[in-house]
């Protein structure tokens, strides 16, 4: 019905809004952040300075984190779509995040191959890949590997994605999504929520199946694309 339809679109509307500002704050931040640590390495400080710009500093990392797990919407209003192969997006994601990871102690095992081709977005579905990599691999304290693969199920791709971490309980998992859940210490809570949205728009869907204490596996269900 009619006011259903303004609320769905009223939502619509402040998403955009959101994620437009989140666009706009991305640089002037970056900027910010840059000096603040240049003011931190002088050695004239007294503490009391010092401690002023740990804080600042503590308070943009924040913020920038809220940033990037929100830009991806900043998309959304554009909308678009094109052909693309997702295991491509999906090894570029694997590119960026490996370093890092091996850093902490985690192997990322790529087993993705072949020609998916689904009509999406690219930086939607990169935010997706990046939010759901980065979660597998927080969740590892430690050292422990992320296994990343892909299979066809009839029309659909299917992207899996397992970790041998801390794993979830029945709550956790009843939460994910929720705007601001998180269990991290410097965690949004924002992540999971982004991917959802995204996946639901390109009418997939992700399933998780948890252990507390042995890890999780995340499937994403996305509709191949037609043929041209
Ligand atoms: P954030 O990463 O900022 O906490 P997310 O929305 O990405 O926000 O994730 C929300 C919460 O879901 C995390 O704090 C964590 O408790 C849980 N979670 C998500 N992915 C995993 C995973 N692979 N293993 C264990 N817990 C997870
Ligand atoms: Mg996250």
């Amino acid at each position: 019905n009619r006011v259903q339809i303004q609320q769905a679109e009223r939502v619509k509307l402040i998403g955009e809004m959101a994620a437009s500002v989140a666009h706009e704050i991305k640089n002037p931040l970056t900027i910010v952040m840059g000096f603040t640590q240049i003011l931190k390495g002088d050695k004239n400080l007294t503490e009391k300075q010092h401690s002023s710009l740990q804080l600042i500093d503590s308070e943009l990392n924040r913020a920038q984190k809220i940033i990037y797990d929100y830009l991806s919407l900043a998309k959304t209003n554009e909308k678009d779509f094109e052909r693309l192969n997702c295991v491509e997006v999906i090894e570029n994601v694997i590119d960026v995040t490996k370093y890092h990871a091996q850093i902490s102690g985690v192997e990322i095992i790529n087993q993705t191959n072949g020609n998916f081709i689904v009509r999406a977005n690219r930086n939607e579905l990169t935010q997706v890949f990046l939010n759901m990599i980065k979660n597998a691999v927080e969740s590892i304290d430690g050292s422990g590997q992320v296994i990343v693969s892909t299979q066809q199920v009839g029309k659909y791709l299917q992207v899996t994605i397992i970790d041998n971490g801390k794993g979830m309980d029945e709550e956790d998992v009843n939460s994910l999504g929720t705007p601001y859940f998180t269990t991290k210490e410097n965690g949004t809570g924002l992540g999971m929520m982004v991917c959802f949205k995204i996946i639901d728009s390109l009418k997939g869907e992700i399933n998780v199946t948890s252990i507390k204490g042995e890890g999780t596996t995340f499937k994403i269900t996305l509709p191949l694309a037609d043929e041209e």
